[in-house]
Formats: C-alpha cells, sequence, structure tokens
C-alpha cells in the first residue's frame, strides 16, 4: 500500500492543508497527518486538540489517518514504514525552508524522499497564523476553514479573552 506521511504543526488544519491532503490522496492510499510541536511557533492549540480538530475533518475518509510524533520525523517515519513525506507549497518564500528540510532530511534518512504538492491558488497566501489573527480580530475566516474548525477557533480566542481579564 501507498502510504505517506504529512507532517506539520496544523495549528489549526485550514482548507490550505485539506487541499494537500486532498490532492495527495489521488497518489497515496493512505495519508498519515503526523502533528508535532514546533518551538519556534507559540501554538494556540494543545496538539491532543488539534488531532482532534484534524480528525473530525478527515472522518469521512478512512485514507486520512492523524497522529503525534515527537523527535526527528525522518526517524518517525522509518519506524512507521513510511517513505515518503508530503509538505505543501504556497509561495517562492516557502522553498528556500522547504528545501532545506527536505535536504536535510535527506542526508538524515537518504532512503525517505519529499513529495511537494502545490496549493490551490485561492490558499497561497493562506497560513494557520493568519486565521488565528484574523479570529482575534473577529474577521471572516469561513473561506478559510472548515465549520467545526471556525467554532473551535472562536471558542479558543474567546476562553483565551476571559483568561486575559
Ligand atoms: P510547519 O510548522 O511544519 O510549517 P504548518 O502546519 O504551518 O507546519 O504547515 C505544514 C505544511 O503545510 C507545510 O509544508 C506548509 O508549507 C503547508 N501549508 C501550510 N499552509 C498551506 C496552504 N495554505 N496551502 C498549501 N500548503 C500549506
Amino acid at each position: 500500500m501507498k502510504r505517506a506521511i504529512y507532517p506539520g504543526s496544523f495549528d489549526p488544519i485550514t482548507n490550505g492543508h485539506i487541499d494537500i491532503v486532498n490532492r495527495a490522496r489521488h497518489l497515496f492510499e493512505e495519508v498519515c497527518i503526523a502533528v508535532t510541536h514546533n518551538p519556534a511557533k507559540n501554538a494556540l492549540f494543545h496538539l491532543e486538540e488539534r488531532i482532534n480538530l484534524i480528525r473530525e475533518v478527515f472522518a469521512h475518509d478512512k485514507g486520512v489517518t492523524v497522529t503525534s510524533f515527537t523527535g526527528l520525523l525522518v526517524d518517525f517515519a522509518t519506524t512507521s514504514n513510511i517513505r515518503t513525506i508530503i509538505r505543501g507549497l504556497r509561495a517562492v518564500s516557502d522553498f528556500d525552508y522547504e528545501f532545506q528540510m527536505a535536504l536535510t532530511n535527506r542526508h538524515l534518512a537518504s532512503e525517505i524522499d519529499t513529495v511537494f504538492f502545490m496549493t490551490d491558488a485561492k490558499y497561497s497566501y493562506l497560513s494557520s497564523s493568519l486565521v488565528r489573527q484574523l479570529t482575534r480580530l473577529k474577521g471572516d475566516i469561513s473561506e478559510f476553514v472548515p465549520k467545526t474548525i471556525e467554532k473551535a477557533l472562536k471558542e479558543k480566542v474567546n476562553e483565551r479573552n476571559i483568561r486575559t481579564y
């Protein structure tokens, strides 16, 4: 069975991420979304919350599994017996970082390849941080995330505001 790992922070998952998963599903029978903690990013949702939200989004697709990992991605891939990593590309600005990561991962585990999918043009400027920021400012995010994520974002931002004041 052709399987691939799609790693990321997914804080939260957006329509851009979903677009990449759906494209990848044409090539892979299983796409394993692997949620991780990125120390460079200050997360809004806890890891378990992010996982549960993604599970809700893909509840209808048995070919999409969701898990978390810590440590090196290539180690996780090797123990999971998966040789392909999926990443999404939005604009040229993603390229430098993604190229560096892909070559580093290849250096660490030469048998593992990274496959890039171009996002739909309408999501090319979309990021989780943009969606988080828009929610805080009470902007309309309905075009950017599924309904369940929109609801969770609003609740989380409200909860944070209550705690702050
Ligand atoms: P990370 O912290 O690993 O960058 P992200 O959740 O921000 O985690 O992104 C995971 C992957 O999804 C990355 O390859 C990123 O480029 C891609 N991605 C993020 N947003 C979009 C989008 N709007 N369209 C396509 N790919 C995206």
